[in-house]
């Protein structure tokens, strides 16, 4: 058992780390509240080669792996930086089409995704169908050589920033008369893709949309693959690095709560020359919610690792555990660090109230805890599924 991070990933550590703090949770919140992006963040983050670490190197990426992405994601969270499209262009995009792309997709998307230049967001969840993917509505049909999908998707982040949707559809089995998943490379600007962005009460720079696809028209190529038996692998190919990366990010949100916190309650003085934090009502809640993000963390690399090393069953076990121990402790540290600070931790001057919503959504998103549950209770614990 190996705990250590080699020397390139502690470089890698250690630079984005720069990166992230050069920017900074105000960097992020101004953007947020201007109704901006974090574009400066995002570009100088493909220049210097970290959006495109887990990319093989033939098509411009560092030929790193997940452990390498999460390591991205957790720093530049670490720093007040949590960006989610790091979880959906770099994290399932670009992994579904190095994994199940055919080559002329793989040559057309990656190095725009490893530089940054290119992003690609994810679509799967349907009002209709929420958590359970298998009643997924979104229909692709055959026209001649092309496709015409159809369908509702909702909670679509990034669209707005995106040149391509990867859309999670289903298609007749022409052997079975069976509905299948597929994944199909929409351009944000098909004709027929109407979007509309949701009002949402979460502090981030990246929007939510509804996506309404009628009939809209994709030549053949568009499916992800070579044939419609790509669909279901490459799904799953997504799943794992999605879970990984966004544990990650509420790992290094946690951080960064807990940081915040820390450092004030070390040095605020109300009660004579102690601290608050010597108060072990203050002190204790903030140890506990290191350790639980600690315990997060080393999940995390479990997951990572397994995933790197092509275990994908096991890193599915892994990276479910890892999002849900990272979206409690998330929750857990930056609910704690507000409290540890009192007043202050609900103005936006200390930076840790401006979480609130995103780490209470990362107990819904991707996908919630209780689906969670769900698979750890059927899957590792032999129980019936109750659903
Ligand atoms: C900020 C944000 C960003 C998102 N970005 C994207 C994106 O980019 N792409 C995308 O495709 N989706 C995205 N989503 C959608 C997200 O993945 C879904 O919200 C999530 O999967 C839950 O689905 P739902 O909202 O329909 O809730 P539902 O499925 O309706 O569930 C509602 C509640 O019931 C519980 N529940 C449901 N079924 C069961 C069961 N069988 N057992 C126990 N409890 C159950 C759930 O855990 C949940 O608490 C995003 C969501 C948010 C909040």
């Amino acid at each position: 058992m190996d705990f250590d991070l080699t020397p390139e990933q502690d470089q890698l550590r250690d630079a984005v780390r720069a990166l992230g703090r050069r920017y900074g949770h105000s960097y992020f919140v101004a953007k947020a509240k201007a109704g901006e992006h974090t574009t400066e963040l995002w570009e100088e983050a493909g220049r210097l080669g970290y959006l495109g670490v887990n990319i093989p190197t033939e098509y411009g990426g560092g030929g790193g792996g997940i452990t390498e992405l999460a390591i991205v994601c957790e720093e530049l969270a670490a720093a007040g930086c949590p960006l989610l499209l790091l979880v959906v262009s770099p994290a399932i995009a670009a992994t579904v089409i190095a994994r199940h792309g055919t080559e002329e997709q793989r040559k057309r998307h990656l190095p725009g995704l490893a530089d940054g230049s290119r992003k690609i967001v994810f679509a799967i969840t349907e009002p209709d169908a929420g958590s359970n993917f298998h009643r997924l509505g979104t229909v692709a049909r055959r026209d001649g050589d092309d496709w015409l999908l159809t369908g509702r998707k909702v909670y679509i982040s990034g669209v707005d920033e995106a040149q391509h949707v990867l859309v999670v559809a289903r298609t007749e089995d022409a052997t079975t008369g069976k509905l299948k998943p597929a994944l199909f490379l929409v351009p944000t600007d098909a004709p027929g893709l109407e979007r509309s962005k949701l009002d949402m009460e979460i502090l981030s720079p990246e929007n939510q949309f509804l996506l309404y696809l009628d009939d809209v028209r994709l030549p053949a190529d568009a499916l992800v693959g070579e044939s419609l038996d790509a669909g279901l692998p490459a799904l799953f190919a997504g799943l794992n690095p999605e879970r990984i990366t966004v544990a990650a990010m509420g790992a290094g949100t946690g951080r960064y709560a807990i940081e915040r916190a820390s450092e004030y309650t070390a040095t605020r003085t109300i009660w004579g020359g102690r601290t608050i934090g010597s108060h072990q009502g203050v002190a204790h809640p903030l140890a506990h919610a290191a350790v639980q993000v600690e315990l997060a963390r080393l999940m995390i690399h479990k997951a990572a690792t397994l995933y790197d090393a092509g275990r994908d069953l096991e890193a599915g076990i892994s990276g479910n555990m890892a999002k849900y121990a990272a979206g409690e402790a998330a929750a857990l540290a930056v609910d704690t660090a507000v409290q540890a600070l009192g007043g202050a931790g609900m103005t936006t001057e200390y930076g840790v109230a401006t979480l609130l919503g995103a780490v209470r959504a990362g107990r819904i998103a991707p996908v919630s805890r209780e689906m969670i549950l769900n698979f750890v209770a059927q899957h590792v614990l032999g129980q019936d599924k109750s659903y």
